[in-house]
Order: structure tokens, then C-alpha cells, then sequence
């Protein structure tokens, strides 16, 4: 009979019933292997498990010769068995033989068989072992079979897990009593000093087997429910960081109320699994097909999946959730293996200081939500679950990248010294908040803002900042389940300008591709993504999207002054189709009796070199430029500004760069266009100085950066750094950047 016939619960049967016996891990072992091989009728089932030095050791098989039982190792790697261990993932094969990573042990015997299936064992994330199956005739295992065989590894993995097996590999506990400096990858800038909070921990399941299956199945449906219940009490919460994040905990809501997880759940409990266990199955079963996309929208997915299969898991083993947020420490350093986003909005973020994810990329939604809590986070940072426990101290660097965790006294001394010093600054910058930026000479100075989602509005009146430069319109979309409609993006735009009374916001029209993905939109595989189908490219090919969002920002400014921005413009006629495209909004808008803006403003972003070249005729065009230093210096000096071996091999005080911004400087004042900067450089003391000195008086950068650069600006005299500048340029300086902060300490500049 074959194995989709028989029923799931024959072998979850037997398996429970050999746990249940009292013979030697050994025996159980044996008799494990005897009951696969029987129900999937096949020839061999073994057991391989991972020994410290990472080979994998053959524990157990019913089929291959018995002298290879603990004498038959592979080494890290090696065979077919290392390959799951490496991927964590089943091997599905008709003919293993053929197989490169094939490798032929002559003790085993197993020359005569062909069809071969393995699955990982794992533990906590880590792969402890490897249960294969194998056939002599050439057929690929079914999803039943492979699902069955996954169910086994699962009971395998917590009886390896318990310490039974001399010389296995357990998931090691935490060393609560040793430092330890894990390195990551820094998402969001800060220094963070507090303490752990794990982010509820997956609940271990300890027990497999259903006693009373309906019970069970009551259990799985109450806790379902109370899932469904909690997610949309989230829903109701319309707190503004909430508020805006309501697309995404809407998906989650979607997956919680998806039939097909329910029923897999429930089938899996039917078969005589506890409810947790069936969780746990289902998990992993989905959250491998879902990986296996290669699709970063199915992967974010996988996250959610996660992020309700852990609250149901919660549910199921009585934690109380609420009670564990309420005792969050006042100085939180959330600590994930993974974390969805809906899972981060459910904690106090008045009480986070940082967060650390063991994996994570950096388009996942929970960073951006992260980033507009103001976290410090780290990310991808190898085994830190398994080194921390809850409350610990721990110290998040995230300039250097490091996560140092139950520091020494020392080290936390050095850090606090730095920290009060940051804090000291920050107070400072504080009180000068509705100081105006004028320099000594009496030059003012328009600080701005770059902003790119709600809750970054508050700090328009934290920081001072005199308007917003750039609103990366890009990042509601990013975080969005879905293309947002019209009247969600209308909506968003409003509450902006309802947020900046009596300041200019400029709106940067829609600047996705490139390293800014969109998960719903199809991707086209581009060998140089930052080099192609983005920003306004995207816009122009696609005019329904950019006349959306056009009508959208003209219905949201009716009655007040609109500003938008043209990212990544490289010929005039683009400009000119984008103008054609607006004007054919505001006609639309007025024929239909809508109000529109007191004035709509038109501007570029100077990012692409061959912009400079037009700008005489594009400058009479519009009605102001901004330039996007980020994207044109990457171009400048061909230097790609996501990897870090090459971003920063080129300063961008260089005087080939600073030449080129001296030259659209110069070319907009002479046409009298608006002209700014909006990229990174603008938020660093001195490269601001420096562009002051080539006669920028717009600059937009993050809102942490308005203090440090009004103290600079306050303390300046443009004339004098003009000329040592100018005089730096012209002769190629390559010490710019140093010579330039000797002048402003000479000067007493506050850098
Ligand atoms: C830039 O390129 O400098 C810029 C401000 O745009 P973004 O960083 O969003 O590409
Ligand atoms: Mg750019």
C-alpha cells in the first residue's frame, strides 16, 4: 500500500509508543528506524548525528551494514548526509548516485540503492542530525512522505537534544557568567546601553504525542482564535506608529484567518499530534516551500508565519505574553532570531534601546520600523539567541558593529563616559532648536529634514529643522502589504502636511528600483540594479503609477504649496514628460472641480553626472534642484554605495567631487534656481562646512544631524572658508578633508 494511503497517525503511533518504553536510547533508536523503514516501505532508514567536530556520525540503520553503526562518519560537508546538515533542508532524489555530492562509502553497502530522501534534525536552529531514507528502485519520495519523515526528525531532534547520546552535539546553553562580543551588521546608527530582553523565546515543545485528540484539537482552535483576536485588537490600536503600520499587521491578519494553515494544523493533530507539535510541524513545512521561492515578498512572509506560529506556541504553553511586555526592562536591547513586524509594534517603544536579530536583511519591514523607533540595530549576527539570556547587560555599538554582552565593568564605564557625552551633546543641540542658522557672517541657513515615513514627523519640531527636504515617498509603499491605492497614499500625504504647518515639504516622486525593492512588484533580474529600471524610468513607463501618485499629492496639498521631486533624472526629456504628466493631473484635478495647491512646484534630483551638463536647460525648467549626493558620487567615482569594500575607497570631500558641486552651485545661482543637497553628506559637520563654503544654503540630511550641523553653521564665517577652500580645490588637494578640519579648529568652527 503506498504511503499517501496509510494513515499518518500508524506511524506516530508507533513512534510514541517506543518513547514511551523504558529501553536504552540505543534500542529506541533501532526500533525508530525499523518503524520508518516499515511504514515507508523502504529498504533503508538511518540515523546520522552531528558529532562537535561538525562529521556526522551513523547512530543507527535498519538496511545498510550494521558494522557501519558508529564507525561510518562523514565529515563536515561530505555526501549527501552533509549537504542537508549544511542547508538544513530535505534531499529529494530519484537517483543519489548521480547526484555530484554523492559519496560512495563501500562499509555501507548501500551501492544497490537509488531513491534517497533525507531530512534535517534540528534543534533551536541548528541542525543536530540527519534521518535518510533509501530505495533501490529510481522513484522521488511524495510531500506525504517527506512530511512523515520530518514529523520523525522531530521527536529525533528532542531526544538527541536531551543529552541521551554520548558525544552528540546539544544546543549549547547560555554562559551566563562570561562576556561575549558578537559582531553583526549595523542597520541603524546608535549606542545603545541596557538591557536584554529576549524577544519571547520559541517555546521548546516537549511533548509530541496527543493523548486525547479532540482535546487537542480544541486546544489548537482556542488558541487560533486568540491569535485572530489579538492581531486585530492590534489593528484597533491607532496609536500614530501603529496607525501607519497597519498594512503590514493586515497581511499577518491575512495568514492568521489562511484556511490552508488551519487545515494543515489540524490535520497534523488529527494524525496524533499535540496541538504545539503540530505548529511546529506545519512551521517548518511552510516555512521551507516558502524559502524555496527565492522571493524576498514569500520570504517576509516566512517571517510572519513565524511571527504567529510563535504566538500560537505562546497561547498553547500558557505564556503570558502581556505580563512578560510589561516587565520589559525601561532600557530594552530586544534580542531575535527573527522578528515580524507586527511582533515589534507590540512592545513600548518609549522602552527599546537598540535591536539585535540573529538573522535579518535590511528591506525587511521590521528594520524600517525599527529605524523610525530609533533603534540602534544589528543585524545577521551569528548564535547571539544562544549567548544571552534575559536581562542581561549588554552594550549595542552599532558603529563599530558589535554587541558586547555581559561586559565588563570596565567596558561599560568606557561606554557610559561616551554615552553621557552623546547625551550631553544631544542637550546641547536641544536648546538650540529654535535658534535660527545663521552664520557669523549673518548667512542663513535652511536646515532640513529628510523624512520618509509618519512617525519620523515629530521630529520636524525635536530636531528644528526648517522644513522637510526630501519625504522619500518610496517607504510607505515599502512597508505596504500591496500597491497602495490612491486614497491611502492621499491619506499619508495629508497627514505629512498636517504635520508641518506653515513648513515646505518636498515630496520626492516615487524612487523605487534599484537597491529599494517593492516585495509585490514582479522583479526583473537586472545585472546592475542601482544602473537600471528605477526611480523615474520606473515612473515613465509606467505613467498610471506616477499619475496615482501625482493626483494623490495634488488632492493632499489643495489650499497649501506642493513640492515635487524628480529622482534620478539623466535627460531633459525626461523632465519634460514628467511635466507633461503633472500638468495633465492639474488640468484632470481642475476639470473636476478639485482644489488645487496655492503652487506646485517642480524640481529635479541631481544624481546622475549627465544631468550636470543640461542644466542650462533644464534649470530654467524648474523651480528648484536638489542633489542627490548619495547616488552622484557612487556614479562620480563608480564606486557602488551599498558595498562596503568599495563605498568608502572614494571621501567625499575629493576634489573632484567638491569641483562638480561648486559647478551646479554655481550654475543654479547664476539661473537664480532653488538649489540644495540632500544626501548623507549634508548631516556630517564637516562636509556641511564644506558646502557651505562652495555656496550651498539648503541642505536636508537625517533630523540626529540638525544639532551638530547648526552648532557648525552658528560658529562659522563663510568667507574665510571660502577662500581657503577654493584655493584647496584648485590646486587638487588630497588632503581636503584634513586640512579643512584643521581650518575649522584654527577657527573655532564646532565640529
Ligand atoms: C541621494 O541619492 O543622495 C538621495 C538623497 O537619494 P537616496 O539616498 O534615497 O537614493
Ligand atoms: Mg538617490
Amino acid at each position: 500500500m503506498p504511503w499517501t494511503e496509510r494513515a499518518p497517525w500508524v506511524l506516530i503511533r508507533q513512534l510514541r509508543a517506543i518513547m514511551a518504553s523504558t529501553s536504552e536510547p540505543q534500542a529506541k533508536l533501532d526500533s525508530i528506524v525499523k518503524v520508518i523503514a516499515s511504514n515507508m516501505i523502504a529498504e533503508v532508514s538511518s540515523i546520522y548525528v552531528r558529532l562537535p567536530d561538525d562529521a556526522l556520525e551513523l547512530f543507527a540503520t535498519e538496511g545498510l551494514r550494521k558494522e557501519a553503526v558508529h564507525t561510518l562518519r562523514m565529515k563536515k560537508g561530505e555526501g549527501l548526509v552533509g549537504l542537508i546538515a549544511a542547508w538544513g533542508e530535505p534531499v529529494n532524489l530519484s537517483d543519489a548516485q548521480k547526484h555530484p555530492a554523492f559519496s560512495y562509502k563501500p562499509e555501507t553497502g548501500e551501492e544497490i540503492y537509488h531513491s534517497f530522501l533525507g531530512v534535517p534534525v534540528v534543534r533551536e536552529r541548528r541542525t543536530i542530525g540527519v534521518l535518510t531514507v533509501q530505495n533501490k528502485i529510481e522513484r522521488r519520495y511524495t510531500e506525504e512522505e517527506v512530511e512523515a519523515l520530518e514529523t520523525t526528525a522531530m521527536v529525533l531532534a528532542e531526544m538527541i537534544a536531551s543529552g541521551t547520546f554520548a558525544g552528540a552535539v546539544v544546543p549549547a546553553p547560555s554562559r551566563r557568567e562570561t562576556s561575549v562580543t558578537l559582531k553583526g551588521t549595523p542597520l541603524a546608527d546608535g549606542l545603545a546601553l541596557g538591557h536584554i530582553a529576549l524577544h519571547e523565546p520559541r517555546p521548546a515543545v516537549l511533548k509530541f504525542f496527543a493523548e486525547n485528540i479532540p482535546a487537542e484539537l480544541k486546544r489548537l482552535d482556542e488558541a487560533l482564535d486568540r491569535v485572530k483576536e489579538d492581531i486585530a485588537r492590534l489593528l484597533l490600536d491607532d496609536t500614530p506608529s501603529n496607525g501607519e503600520h497597519k498594512e503590514i499587521i493586515e497581511t499577518v491578519q491575512m495568514l492568521a484567518h489562511d484556511r490552508g494553515w488551519a487545515r494543515r494544523m489540524r490535520d497534523a493533530v488529527s494524525a496524533g499530534l499535540t496541538a504545539e507539535a503540530a505548529v511546529e510541524r506545519v512551521q517548518q513545512n511552510m516555512r521551507t516551500q516558502l524559502m524555496k521561492t527565492g522571493d524576498s515578498f514569500w520570504r517576509e512572509r516566512s517571517h510572519d508565519l513565524d511571527d504567529l506560529s510563535n504566538r500560537l506556541l505562546r497561547i498553547l504553553q500558557g505564556y503570558d505574553h502581556g505580563a512578560a511586555l510589561s516587565r520589559l526592562p525601561n532600557d530594552a536591547i530586544l534580542v531575535a532570531h527573527n522578528m515580524g513586524a507586527a511582533e515589534l509594534l507590540d512592545y513600548d517603544p518609549k522602552k527599546l534601546r537598540g535591536l539585535v536579530i540573529e538573522d535579518g536583511g535590511a528591506t525587511s519591514h521590521v528594520i524600517i520600523i525599527a529605524r523610525s523607533f530609533n533603534l540602534a540595530v544589528l543585524v545577521q549576527v551569528p548564535d547571539v539567541v544562544a549567548a544571552a539570556d534575559h536581562g542581561d547587560p549588554a552594550i549595542l555599538d552599532a558603529s563599530t558593529g558589535q554587541f558586547h554582552i555581559r561586559p565588563s565593568l570596565e567596558l561599560i564605564r568606557a561606554y557610559a563616559d561616551k554615552a553621557r557625552f552623546r547625551a550631553k551633546r544631544q542637550a546641547r543641540f536641544f536648546k538650540l532648536r529654535h535658534a535660527p542658522a545663521v552664520t557669523k557672517d549673518g548667512e542663513r541657513v535652511v536646515l532640513n529634514m529628510n523624512a520618509g515615513l509618519l512617525v519620523d514627523m515629530p521630529h520636524l519640531y525635536q530636531s528644528g529643522a526648517d522644513g522637510i527636504g526630501l519625504f522619500r515617498t518610496e517607504l510607505q509603499f515599502m512597508v505596504a502589504p500591496r500597491f497602495p491605492k490612491m486614497e491611502e497614499q492621499r491619506a499619508a500625504y495629508t497627514r505629512v502636511l498636517d504635520m508641518a504647518p506653515g513648513r515646505r515639504v518636498v515630496f520626492r516622486s516615487l524612487d523605487v528600483g534599484g537597491d529599494k525593492v517593492l516585495p509585490y512588484l514582479r522583479k526583473f533580474h537586472e545585472e546592475n540594479p542601482a544602473l537600471g529600471w528605477r526611480a523615474i524610468r520606473m515612473s515613465l513607463d509606467r505613467p498610471g503609477m506616477f499619475r496615482t501618485q501625482v493626483r494623490a499629492l495634488l488632492r493632499a496639498a489643495a489650499g497649501r504649496e506642493l513640492s515635487i521631486m524628480l529622482p534620478f533624472i539623466a535627460d531633459l526629456s525626461e523632465l519634460l514628460a514628467a511635466k507633461d504628466l503633472i500638468d495633465k493631473e492639474i488640468a484632470h484635478a481642475s476639470m473636476h472641480g478639485h482644489e488645487l495647491p496655492t503652487e506646485t512646484r517642480v524640481g529635479i534630483m541631481i544624481e546622475v553626472p549627465a544631468v550636470i551638463y543640461q542644466l542650462d536647460d533644464i534649470l530654467p525648467l524648474v523651480d528648484f534642484v536638489s542633489v542627490g549626493s548619495n547616488d552622484l558620487l557612487q556614479f562620480l567615482f563608480a564606486a557602488d554605495r551599498e558595498n562596503d569594500r568599495v563605498a568608502r575607497r572614494f571621501d567625499s570631500l575629493h576634489p573632484s567631487g567638491l569641483k562638480v558641486l561648486r559647478e551646479i552651485a554655481e550654475r543654479a545661482k547664476a539661473h537664480g534656481t532653488d538649489f540644495a543637497l540632500c544626501g548623507e553628506m549634508a548631516g556630517r559637520p564637516l562636509e556641511a562646512m564644506a558646502l557651505l563654503g562652495l555656496g550651498f544654503r539648503q541642505i536636508s540630511m537625517a533630523p540626529a544631524s540638525i544639532g551638530p550641523v547648526k552648532a557648525m553653521v552658528l560658529s562659522l564665517n563663510t568667507k574665510k572658508l571660502r577662500e581657503r577652500l577654493f584655493e584647496l580645490i584648485d590646486r587638487n588637494s588630497s588632503k581636503i578633508r584634513q586640512e579643512l578640519a584643521e581650518f575649522a579648529q584654527k577657527e573655532d568652527i564646532d565640529i
